[in-house]
């Protein structure tokens, strides 16, 4: 039905969707029915048996987006909550260069328990040859503050994180969805969220639905209202106009004594 209406991308996204037992049959149907780029995000683990590898770029996936929540098996494993899983994407990613495919991204969310280490895992990426990284805030309203670290402690890990780019030219590091912008005006290319609608647009919509429809733009428009705000001290701010506003959940939990307007 997409198809038809003019997408040409299709992403396998949510849950662990190469559990299912069709998965290796949607991604053929997916590649028959004409999308010219398919896209798997995936905690890795299968790709450690060399046959299923094979038998998913077989099937036509254009790029596979491994999540990566450590550097350290001690770490990985700890927060996927699964034992040997850190060992088996390091394998997986291996097999998948052994065939030849090398579109290989990572997801990282950062939470409490890994933000100090941020730098680390952007090093173990690169050791990894993954020339494409995407650090994304937690945004659980479960749990909130036990997941989710306070922007002006994150911060400067996360800015060594993006400056890897610096060394390893051609890299592209990115983080999605921080709280505010505050702390990071030397790394706005690097950011999503300097202008969430273009963002909304680029990198979710494009070429996977059609983003010309009064629908697509209701629910950017409700994402801004409902989701960030803005506090008297942005006013202030070089980069109000570019910038959002901080999360409305955020300053419910923390406040906004961390808001620091880009002077
Ligand atoms: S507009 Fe407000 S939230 Fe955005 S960067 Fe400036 S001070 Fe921070």
């Amino acid at each position: 039905m997409a198809r038809k209406k003019g997408a040409i991308n299709a992403f396998f996204t949510g849950g662990e969707v190469t559990l299912r037992p069709d998965f290796l049959y949607l991604l053929k149907f997916a590649k028959d029915a004409g999308y010219q780029r398919i896209s798997l995000t995936t905690n890795g683990r299968l790709f450690y048996y060399e046959d299923f590898a094979k038998k998913v770029v077989r099937a036509g996936i254009s790029d596979i987006i491994f999540t990566i929540n450590g550097h350290t098996a001690q770490l990985h494993d700890y927060l996927s909550q699964a034992p040997g899983s850190f060992m088996q994407i390091n394998k997986g990613i291996l097999n998948l260069r052994n065939i030849g495919f090398n579109n290989i991204r990572t997801n990282t969310v950062i939470v409490k328990d890994n933000y100090k280490y941020l730098l680390k895992i952007g090093e173990f990426i690169t050791q990894l040859r993954i020339k494409t990284a995407f650090l994304i805030y937690v945004s659980s309203p479960d749990d909130f503050k036990a997941l989710t670290p306070m922007i002006s402690q994150a911060a400067r890990h996360i800015c060594a994180f993006l400056n890897l780019t610096q060394t390893y030219k051609g890299n592209k590091y990115m983080v999605l969805n921080v709280p505010c912008l505050c702390y990071f005006e030397h790394y706005l290319s690097q950011i999503s969220g300097t202008n969430e609608e273009n963002n909304q647009l680029s990198e979710n919509s494009k070429g996977f639905i059609d983003m010309n429809t009064d629908k697509q733009y209701r629910m950017i428009e409700s994402k801004k209202k409902i989701n960030r705000v803005k506090v008297p001290k942005c006013a202030e701010c070089r980069i109000n106009d570019r910038c959002s506003g901080i999360w409305e959940m955020y300053v419910r939990y923390y406040g906004d004594k961390e808001i620091r307007p880009v002077v």
